[in-house]
């Protein structure tokens, strides 16, 4: 990229330009006058000259302005500078300029924008608000027991029979550098208790976690999973056969002495694993169907 090579000094010129009035004036120009929204192409003008965005020209007949009909010319010098401006992120004190396309992938991830505290939807008694890059620091202040700094946390929790809400657990692990989301969820339904970590990285399978399901007093009993971590854009991130998914009988049968149930999810990079070697034959090594797997492919060859 350019940018690298880019004296500093010009870079400061692109900063000043971009907090001008006259900038301003220039994305005003740009923004749908009905719906607020920055205009991007198509956009639609009415006989008399007045701009509209493809949304708003969809919802309507006739100009929200003058109350005339649409023309069917299409502005498009307007149009062009539409695709080229750089428009300014709409979250307050964000200072990320972009053109369209980018500022939408922008806009859902902006530590500007206002958001409301995550944990009140599954633990329901958190009223904060603000913006989104300090929440993290609001869950330390507030919810200590649903966050760490750790790449591990362990749970006791009591069992209710009574919860409705199918997300059990939700908790935050700051590392790596990253913020992992661990669900906890109850699949009644399909009597399946479901553990996923989602954290927002591209590369999400570079890290794995585990479910370690364990009773205090008695070490011969545990469940231990591991699957990959996965990214909210991941499709299957609910899919079963990538999240630790455990019949819920078997988590009962987990429960200790207090009816609750005791476990540890843990998060680790994947690089860090050993490979897991075949054993060589000194090792008790059997190999079952191996001959009749040779005959089947002999078979398919011929
Ligand atoms: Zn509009
Ligand atoms: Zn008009
Ligand atoms: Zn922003
Ligand atoms: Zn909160």
């Amino acid at each position: 990229m350019s940018s690298t090579s880019t004296p500093t000094g010009k870079k400061t010129v692109l900063n000043t330009l971009l907090e001008t009035d006259h900038y301003e004036s220039l994305i005003k120009e740009l923004t749908c006058t009905k719906c607020k929204r920055y205009m991007k192409p198509p956009i639609h003008l009415c006989v008399d000259g007045h701009s509209t965005c493809g949304p708003c020209f969809e919802k309507s007949y006739q100009c929200h302005v003058c109350k005339k009909e649409y023309s069917t010319i299409r502005p498009t010098t307007l149009e062009s500078l539409a695709n080229k401006v750089l428009f300014p992120c709409t979250n307050l004190g964000c200072p990320k300029h972009a053109t369209l396309p980018i500022l939408e992938k922008h806009s859902p991830h902006c530590q500007f924008r206002i958001i409301n505290c995550f944990m009140a939807r599954v633990y329901g008694d958190c009223k904060w608000e603000g913006r989104a890059g300090e929440w993290m620091d609001h869950c330390f202040q507030e919810h200590k027991t649903k966050v760490t700094e750790l790449p591990f946390i362990t749970v006791k929790d009591k069992w209710d029979a009574k919860r409705t809400e199918p997300v059990l657990n939700y908790f935050l692990l700051r590392c790596y550098e990253k913020v992992f989301n661990v669900y906890q969820i109850y699949d009644k339904r399909g009597g399946r208790m479901m553990w996923t970590v989602l954290v927002n990285d591209e590369h999400a399978e570079k890290f794995y976690f585990e479910v370690d399901i364990f009773l205090p007093n008695l070490p011969s009993k545990r469940i231990v999973y591991r699957r990959p971590c996965k990214c909210e854009k991941d499709a299957d991130f609910l899919e079963h056969t990538q999240n630790v998914y455990i019949p819920v009988e078997n988590v009962f049968s987990m429960l200790d002495e207090t009816e609750s149930a005791n476990f540890t999810v843990r998060i680790g990079e994947v690089e860090n694993l050993p490979m897991l070697d075949t054993p060589s034959n000194s090792e008790s090594l059997i190999l079952l169907h191996n001959e009749q797997l040779h005959k089947e492919t002999e078979e398919q060859h011929e």
